[in-house]
């Protein structure tokens, strides 16, 4: 069984699906006004491995994500480069699928525009006024947040604390300054969609509710989005949701990321706008950037700098070197086959292999990365270990390593890692460490001892470690992690 931290009761609860084995999760995606913030970036990030966890421990997952592409900032970006709205969400959306990709996020299974959902967002918001959730009031509608009981149940808190907490800006003939527009009359020339309130266009929350509940129908299992959207964009999902609804709980789980924080002063100064993720990207391995977006609780707030990333480039690069070197060490023997699904139904069946069966029991209890990396690096010494030894000539230990590989096969890839440039690298890197020891060789049957002893100081000098065995000279990277 799958334990997940929900936000709403606040506890660590079963995750029991509405349907058996099918999953429906709705995650609230960019607004597409700017390149993405790394903060943004990890959660998404999180997102996708939540969803190929579920799919590995055998659910059949429905993913939505939207995007929000009409919103003020958007606006106000468009005003700024002198272009339409519309290019301007087309332009941002364009750059977070690229981003997004290189950190080897999939893609949805259906991705959801606020633009085209507009017709369906008047037919909601004319459901609340009749229900009597919401008002209009000059061309605007407000949702009535007194009406819906239930108001403050996702954050915590009551409506008195809201008041006494928030700076509350003077309102536009609102009833109570906490509520919040589920339409916008439209200004001069900013977009607009005509409704029965006059020409405007949707507030922001609106779209999260009406999207998710069209693809996903009420009561879906996994709501998630970033810890900042609890209070108010999922608060106010909720109140529509369940306001227009009613009885059924609009989400059985909600699941929030932690935020990322940025080290203090050196950051900026040494790194200027360094926090771009597109930047990122550029300067580190997309795939490190993925690893130390990865390797703390989703839940958790992490600092970013460029010392946490320097140490997830140097640990994801110890897998990738192990990963050459066990290969290598195993040649022919290497397993080819790619264990992709762990259902949590067959529990009862086989054992898991110790490393995976670790990993899996770490990710069940809220996806706990952190024991799956440990397991990881747990397996990688190990393996090191055999490769170093020089009985690989005996079947049972090449057995042994080859098991070890498999499970970091199937580990690594539920993580979503390939390994991409390394793995290039360094088969360029073995021919040649090949070609040196052939060298070495002949220089030993010349008799040459000083050239073949300075041959092997090179390339142990270079970080290539070098063992005599009886069936001649093993190489590996020496591990010095
Ligand atoms: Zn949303």
């Amino acid at each position: 069984m799958i334990r997940v931290h929900d936000t709403l009761t606040g506890k660590i609860v079963d995750l029991e699906p509405a349907r058996p084995g099918r999953i429906s999760m709705y995650v609230c995606g960019p607004t597409v006004y700017n390149q993405i913030h790394i903060g943004n970036a990890r959660s998404m990030v999180w997102f996708d491995m939540i969803r190929r966890y579920l799919r590995y421990r055998g659910f059949e997952v429905m993913y939505v994500q939207n995007y929000t592409d009409v919103d003020d900032k958007i606006i106000e970006r468009a005003n700024l480069e002198g272009i339409a709205a519309e290019a301007v969400a087309n332009k941002y959306e364009h750059a977070y699928e690229l981003v997004m990709g290189a950190l080897g996020a999939e893609q949805p299974d259906i991705l959801v525009r606020a633009t085209q959902h507009i017709e369906d967002m008047v037919a909601a918001i004319k459901g609340l006024i009749d229900r009597g959730m919401a008002y209009e009031s000059g061309g605007n509608v407000w949702f009535s947040v007194e009406a819906f009981p239930g108001y403050g149940k996702l954050s915590n808190r009551s409506l008195d604390d809201m008041r006494a907490g928030e700076r509350i800006e003077p309102s536009e003939h609102k009833r109570n300054p906490l509520d919040f527009a589920l339409w916008k009359s439209a200004k001069e020339e900013e977009p607009s969609w005509p409704s029965p309130w006059g020409p405007g266009r949707p507030g922001w929350h609106i779209e999260c509710s009406v999207m998710s509940t069209k693809y996903l129908g009420m009561g879906f299992d996994i709501h998630g989005g970033g810890s900042d959207l609890i209070f108010p964009h999922h608060e106010n999902e909720i109140a529509q949701a369940e306001g227009l609804m009613g009885s059924e709980p609009f989400a059985r789980n909600w699941l929030h990321a932690g935020m990322v924080q940025m080290e203090a002063e050196k950051m900026s100064k040494s790194l200027g706008n360094f926090v771009l993720t597109a930047e990122i990207v550029e300067r580190f391995d997309p795939e490190a950037v993925r690893y130390w977006a990865l390797m703390g609780s989703y839940r958790s707030q992490v600092t970013f700098s460029e010392a946490t990333l320097n140490d997830a480039t140097q640990a994801h690069s110890r897998w990738a070197t192990f990963l050459t070197a066990a290969r290598h060490a195993l040649g022919d023997d290497a397993p080819t086959d790619l264990v992709t699904h762990r259902p949590v139904d067959a529990a009862e069946g086989e054992p898991l292999p110790q490393y995976v069966a670790r990993a899996v029991e770490g990710l069940d209890d809220d996806f706990n990365s952190a024991a799956a990396f440990a397991a990881i690096h747990d397996l990688v010494r190990e393996a090191n270990r055999s490769i170093e030894g020089a009985q690989l000539n005996e079947p049972e230990a090449k057995k042994t390593l080859s098991g070890l590989l498999e499970q970091f096969l199937e580990l690594t890839h539920l993580f979503g890692f390939t390994f991409p440039r390394t793995t290039e690298g360094t088969e360029i890197l073995g021919a040649l460490v090949e070609y040196l020891l052939e060298l070495r060789e002949d220089a030993r049957k010349d008799k040459s001892f000083d050239r073949a002893d300075a041959i092997r100081a090179r390339l142990i000098e270079i970080g290539v470690a070098v063992e005599d065995t009886p069936a001649g000279p093993r190489w590996r990277i020496a591990d010095n992690g």
